[in-house]
């Protein structure tokens, strides 16, 4: 099963992606993650789009789908879970394009919505472990002992430079005019199921699964 998880910034993308990949052996794949590790390990790809990716603007069409076009030439396991990708029309019809030339196809793109004031909240308070990964939150998912990861015991919690007030309004700007119209295109197509990201994590994540029928 390959499937989009489509929703403003903050509305809980990663945090349901890694559930499904726990639970199903789904493979995740965030292009602001690939984009964020081109620019630790120094790319010239990654130097060229730090500037805008803290600005809170999207990175080019060429770029993301060239990312996701090397990771779809591998094995998908359990199937591939399509996070912050795509996020604009010409990256839906490349999308569309690159599964049918692998025989690959799109089952389902589950919609989380979530209310600005929601999303102000999860995008400020948000931190993840820099050493694993896992995802937290100041208010939402604290780990059990301040400052120390629950999944790998490291001390390295850090914040993303775009989580900030400032990048966020251009960041939901961004989705509004650009991001937005795939759920009309994707609803046009049939292939759009629309869930409440506002309940706890659980709740979300039932409401997946059973829009998903897993
Ligand atoms: P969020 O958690 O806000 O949804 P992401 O981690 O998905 O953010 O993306 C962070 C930044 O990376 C975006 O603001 C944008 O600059 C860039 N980016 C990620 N995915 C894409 C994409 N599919 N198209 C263009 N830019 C992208
Ligand atoms: P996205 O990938 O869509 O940008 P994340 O999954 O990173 O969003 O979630 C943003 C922040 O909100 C994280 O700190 C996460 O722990 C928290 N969060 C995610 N889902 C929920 C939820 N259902 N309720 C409360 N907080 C949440
Ligand atoms: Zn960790």
């Amino acid at each position: 099963m390959n499937i989009i998880l489509l929703g403003p910034p903050g509305a809980g993308k990663g945090t349901q992606a890694k559930l499904l990949v726990d639970a199903h052996g789904m493979i995740q794949l965030s292009t602001g993650d690939m984009l964020r590790e081109a620019r630790t390990s120094g790319t010239a790809m990654g130097q060229k789009v730090a500037a805008i990716m803290d600005a809170g603007e999207l990175v080019t069409d060429e770029i993301v789908i060239g990312l996701i076009e090397e990771k779809l030439a591998g094995d998908n396991g359990g199937g591939f879970i399509f996070d912050g990708f795509p996020r604009t029309l010409p990256q839906a019809d490349a999308l569309g394009e690159l599964l049918a030339k692998s025989n690959k196809t799109l089952d389902s793109v589950v919609e989380m919505q979530v209310d600005d004031e929601a999303l102000v909240r999860r995008i400020t308070g948000r931190y993840t472990c820099g050493n694993c990964g896992a995802g937290y939150h100041d208010d939402f998912k604290k780990p059990k002992v301040e400052g120390t990861c629950d999944d790998c015991g490291e001390q390295q919690m850090k914040r993303r430079a775009d989580d900030n007030e400032e990048s966020l309004k251009t960041r939901l700007m961004e989705y509004y005019k650009k991001t937005s119209p795939l759920i009309g295109y994707y609803y046009a197509k049939e292939q759009l199921a629309s869930v409440n990201g506002l309940g706890s994590m659980e709740e979300v994540s039932s409401e997946i699964n059973a829009a998903l029928k897993v």
